[in-house]
């Protein structure tokens, strides 16, 4: 076991990759992998989890502003 093993720094560096993926995965524009990747990552860090759903309520609200005068691309809620 290496002396210099730092679980928080670990723990850290998963958390800026997630976040760095996290518009991609709100957009759609993440693999499979990446997205499943993501989600778990949120599912147990709940600071992540928190940025993912403020990044998602965000996004969902310019969505529908931009949707407005397109109702009917609107998908289901
Ligand atoms: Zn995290």
């Amino acid at each position: 076991m290496s002396p210099t093993f730092n679980p928080m720094k670990l723990h850290h560096r998963r958390c800026r990759e997630a976040r760095a993926q996290m518009s991609g995965l709100i957009d759609g524009e993440l693999d499979q992998g990446s997205a499943a990747a993501v989600a778990r990552h949120a599912r147990w860090c709940p600071n992540c989890r928190r940025m993912l759903r403020n990044l998602r309520r965000t996004v969902g609200g310019l969505r529908e502003l931009d949707d407005e005068p397109t109702p009917v691309d609107r998908p289901p809620a």
